[in-house]
């Protein structure tokens, strides 16, 4: 389908490397492969995302070969999607707490100077609802995770300057899969564990080889209360 509405140029650049530099399923190197480029747009910005892809160079791995991207792109965008999940955060906060109609929220995003057509808006809300609803990746997806055999967790809360929830996501790395996607009034450690063990839910044989988040208090409690031993990488998006 054509586009109705021209995107912008940039207005931010970002270039987004890995954290782990070592194979969270051999150990060995992931060697730096090559460079990709996408266009976000956020809330606050257009950003052109420079992304510095990895792969692990062991044969013998279950990752060998296989683009290693960063730990942090699943954060500020779905795959594919060209507006950010911040965005996505907002409308389904404008529409499910502050009950805003959809040609509301249009007005609102063009008035804050987001570039967006009309019915995007309808289709960012219908993906914030398939998101929320997801109770965990289909089974088909689930098999896959098991027989990747290694889970890397990064886990984002969204906060949108609307409504009062956080929505928190919760992401495989490796496979680049949402695993959990939950709207919560309260983000205390109990409410945080339970979204951890949800996330997991049916993957409770898989090793899970580390945890990415931005590290505030409740949540490192949570990712220690439910996964004791794992390594837990700390991050500040900007
Ligand atoms: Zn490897």
């Amino acid at each position: 389908m054509a586009r109705i509405t021209l995107r912008p140029p940039a207005t931010q650049e970002l270039v987004l490397s890995c954290l782990n530099r070592c194979c969270p399923v051999c150990g060995g190197p992931l060697w730096f492969a090559y460079e990709n480029d996408r266009t976000v747009t956020t809330l606050d910005a257009v950003v052109a995302v420079t992304l510095q892809v990895r792969r692990c160079v062991n044969p013998a791995c279950a990752l060998y070969h296989r683009p290693y991207r960063p730990e942090l792109e699943g954060r500020l965008a779905l795959p594919h999607h060209e507006f950010g999940l911040d965005v996505i955060a907002w409308i389904g906060a404008g529409r499910y707490q502050e009950h805003d109609s959809l040609p509301e929220l249009h007005r609102e995003l063009t008035g804050r100077g987001v570039v967006i057509a009309a019915r995007t808006v309808d289709h960012l809300l219908a993906r914030y609802e398939e998101l929320v609803s997801v109770a965990l990746a289909a089974p088909a997806r689930r098999a896959g995770l098991c027989q990747q055999g290694r889970l890397v967790l990064a886990v984002d809360g969204l906060q949108p300057d609307k409504g009062h929830e956080v929505l928190w996501v919760v992401r495989e790395v490796l496979s680049g899969d949402i695993l959990l996607a939950r709207s919560l009034l309260a983000s205390g450690r109990d409410d945080l564990s339970d979204l951890l063990r949800a996330a997991v839910a049916g993957l409770e044989e898989v090793p899970v080889a580390g945890v990415i988040s931005d590290g505030q208090l409740a949540l490192r409690q949570a990712v220690a209360d439910v996964f004791p031993d794992v390594p837990h990488q700390l991050c500040q998006f900007h």
